[in-house]
């Protein structure tokens, strides 16, 4: 049975198996010391002339694939690694094979890669993951979301999956769209965010939903945002914006705790939109001093009762988070009659952690009324309304509870918890900065019977080719 090599520390004097690569081999006089990396770490390993596996250990490249068996022998005392966790032991190599063959990695796999090109990194993700830093970024992702699970579990929330091939729900971007081969010259919209299906949701009676949402949208790349992302995606019926606060706040304490961070300030302090603006200059903002940066203390504070509409460039009010957010219910009646526009707030709630903006929610518009208002202000018409949010319109005309939830990026929180500053350091497979998916050629051109199966025409002078 193979064992990991971070399991060898207690076996001294027993003959083990372990598998893995070869993460460097040195010659020292007759001595080869090789050592091993597996999912668990490394551990070095000795072949004397007197081992049947000497030949072949002399054979042996970096990121060869090999299987070992020996005997765990315990350090003296002088001869121990404090860096590595098997720093005390090492493995007496009896023997050995040969499982592959590697060819010489394009870049080295034990730094920490941040010297290196980021397209030639991602071209060879699947080597550069190997890389510990980045690999033990993506293990604290997955202990991160195994943890938010198991919080959302124990309050009582049900998981949920939603589609991806759907119809568009604004977030402010742009959709990605998938044409439609039974519907020739039609497009499915990849959700910008299950918003839409968590508050139907509701209607159906999930009163405490959560997804680990995938989330896309077309969007300028920056070095924390990519064509996609995945939130933690919560909604809840008959809450208050406080008790989703409060649920959220819950969530992230008990979750970065648990991963060994100390939060600056609990509870998580509350600034509104306009103390957020007028303190920091900004509605995500940095509390810590230079002492708990180097000490990577958390700090999270809350964000409020920010505007509900701003205009776009051309002029027309568009909303500032969330078209299906509530507004104040001082500003209801503002709202339903479409006056004061730019003084309505929103029930929308931001969390902000270090800097970032690592949730947004709100308490939404339940009633079909107050929906609408929204979009009229938005300058929809009747028909245009009916035709994008007629479903919800009729939808909340079914008895939909008073419900409110937010998002939180997972990328970010991951961010925030390894000290990385780049997006493509917490997912296993980001895209490059021009847009490419990491290893794969994509987009690429389709053939033209799939075109033609779409009901297609390319304009060939828009093609880059
Ligand atoms: N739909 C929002 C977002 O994706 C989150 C929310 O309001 O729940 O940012």
């Amino acid at each position: 049975m193979r064992i990991l090599t971070t399991e060898t520390v207690s076996k001294i004097g027993e003959t083990v198996e372990l598998a893995g690569w070869v993460a460097n081999r040195r010659d020292h006089g007759k001595l080869i010391f090789l050592d091993l990396r597996d999912r668990g770490g490394i551990i070095q390993m000795v072949v004397t002339p007197k081992s049947a596996a000497y030949e072949t250990a002399g054979k042996l490249r970096p990121e060869w694939v090999i299987r070992v068996k020996g005997e765990v022998k315990g350090r003296p005392e002088g001869m121990i690694n404090k860096d590595i966790p098997t720093g005390t032991v090492e493995l007496g190599v009896a023997e050995l094979e040969v499982l592959n063959e590697a060819q010489t990695p394009p870049f080295p796999i034990d730094t920490d890669g941040h010297d290196i090109g980021e397209e030639n990194r991602l071209k060879y993700r699947y080597l550069d993951l190997r890389r510990p830093r980045v690999h033990k970024n993506i293990q604290i992702r997955s202990e991160y979301v195994q943890r938010v699970r198991e919080y959302l579990f124990a309050q009582g929330f049900t998981e949920i999956e939603t589609p991806y091939l759907t119809s568009t729900t604004p977030e402010g971007s742009r959709d990605f769209v998938v044409p439609s081969r039974m519907y020739p010259g039609q497009f499915f919209a990849l959700p910008q965010s299950p918003q839409q299906y968590k508050q139907l949701l509701q209607v159906a009676g999930f009163e405490r939903y959560f997804q680990i949402a995938r989330c896309f949208r077309d969007e300028d790349l920056r070095a924390d945002r990519g064509f996609e992302h995945t939130q933690v995606d919560i909604e809840m019926s008959f809450v208050t914006r406080e008790e989703v606060m409060q649920l959220v706040e819950g969530l992230m304490i008990t979750v970065v705790e648990a991963m060994g961070k100390t939060i600056k300030q609990k509870p998580f302090p509350h600034f509104t939109f306009k103390e957020a603006v007028a303190k920091y200059g900004a509605d995500k903002f940095d509390m810590r001093s230079e002492a708990e940066k180097a000490a990577g203390v958390l700090a999270f504070a809350w964000v409020t009762d920010f505007p509900f509409f701003e205009k776009d460039k051309e002029g027309n009010w568009t909303f500032t988070h969330n078209p299906f957010s509530m507004p104040a219910p001082e500003h209801l009646e503002w709202h339903l009659k479409g006056e004061h526009i730019e003084e309505i707030t929103t029930q929308q709630y931001d969390l902000v952690c270090n800097g970032f903006e690592v949730g947004g929610g709100s308490i939404r518009a339940h009633r079909p009324d107050v929906l609408k208002a929204t979009f009229k202000t938005m300058g929809y018409g009747e028909e245009q309304i009916q035709k994008e949010f007629g479903h919800m319109l009729e939808a909340f005309s079914f008895g939909a509870p008073p419900h409110g939830g937010i998002g939180s990026g997972v990328e970010r929180m991951i961010m925030i918890l390894t000290g990385e500053q780049y997006l493509r350091e917490v997912q296993a497979f980001p895209q490059t900065a021009k847009g490419h998916p990491s290893v794969m050629n994509a987009p690429t051109l389709i053939s033209p019977e799939r075109l033609r199966e779409f009901g297609l025409k390319l304009d060939e002078k828009q093609i880059k080719k």
